[in-house]
């Protein structure tokens, strides 16, 4: 089970499917990647099997971005399938999330958001926390994408390592860790996210580790801007140098 994700010039495909490989080592069952660009929807492709059976249906996608995200699934919550595959997306289409780990409390916020009008495509405990994600931004119009997020995960409980993305939002991407893994590496006028550095020490040497229970929001313009998920402090990333 690994992620990947990236915002920067180069072809996203291109550095999350290589990024995808470099994680194959852990083992996972399923492997997924999305898309975005300005001015258009999410591209999203996934499957049951390995980054191999990801290419060979998702080819289309290189070249297409310079932002996007990728995930390697271990199934915890739904038999592995192309259903139950990440990323996963909100009832709306407009946000998607990748997720290591489990969201213990998924079955009480599915029937809750059941009550509100949400459908469920898949079995996995990982769509439940992308719609609770728009559930937020739906019952508050003047809420920002991150601190929708940041909502979301003061609800949930379990072990976690995400990384989401919003429609209306490109180039930016939000994380958050709780019990799994997370870097983010620190390239010029590009970033990565990986569940561990190998994915992108040939690209840049300097790394944060997300350190639990923070967030950060990734962007070109504004950089890593890393925070408590509980109470929203600022904290400041503690740059290390890679001896891979
Ligand atoms: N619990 C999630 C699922 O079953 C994520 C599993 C993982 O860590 O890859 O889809």
């Amino acid at each position: 089970c690994g992620i990947v994700g990236y915002t920067g010039f180069q072809d996203a495909y291109e550095v999350v499917i290589n990024g995808l490989r470099r994680l194959e080592y852990r083992g996972y069952d399923s492997a997924g990647i999305v898309l975005n660009r300005e001015n258009s929807s999410f591209e999203v492709a996934k499957t049951k099997g390995k980054v191999d059976d990801l290419v060979a249906i998702s080819e289309n996608l290189a070249g297409k971005s310079h932002v996007g995200m990728g995930h390697t699934r271990w199934a915890t919550h739904g038999v592995p399938s192309d259903r139950n595959s990440h990323p996963h997306l909100s009832n709306n289409g407009k946000i998607a999330l990748v997720h290591n780990g489990i969201i213990e409390n998924y079955d009480t916020i599915k029937i809750m958001l059941t009550e509100k009008g949400f459908t469920f495509k898949s079995e996995t405990d990982t769509e439940v926390l992308v719609n609770l994600v728009q559930y937020f931004m739906d019952v508050d119009a003047s809420l920002d994408f991150p601190t929708a997020v940041r909502y979301a995960l003061n609800e949930v409980y379990g072990a976690y390592a995400i990384t989401v993305m919003h429609d209306d939002y490109p180039g930016i991407l939000v994380v958050a860790r709780l019990g799994s893994p997370l870097a983010i590496g620190l390239g010029t006028n590009e970033y990565f996210i990986a569940s561990d550095a190998s994915p992108f020490v040939e690209f840049t040497k300097e790394a944060v580790y997300l350190e639990e229970g923070h967030m950060a929001t990734i962007s070109l313009e504004k950089g890593v801007d890393i925070r408590t998920i509980k109470d929203n402090e600022k904290i400041v990333p503690q740059v290390q140098e890679l001896k891979l």
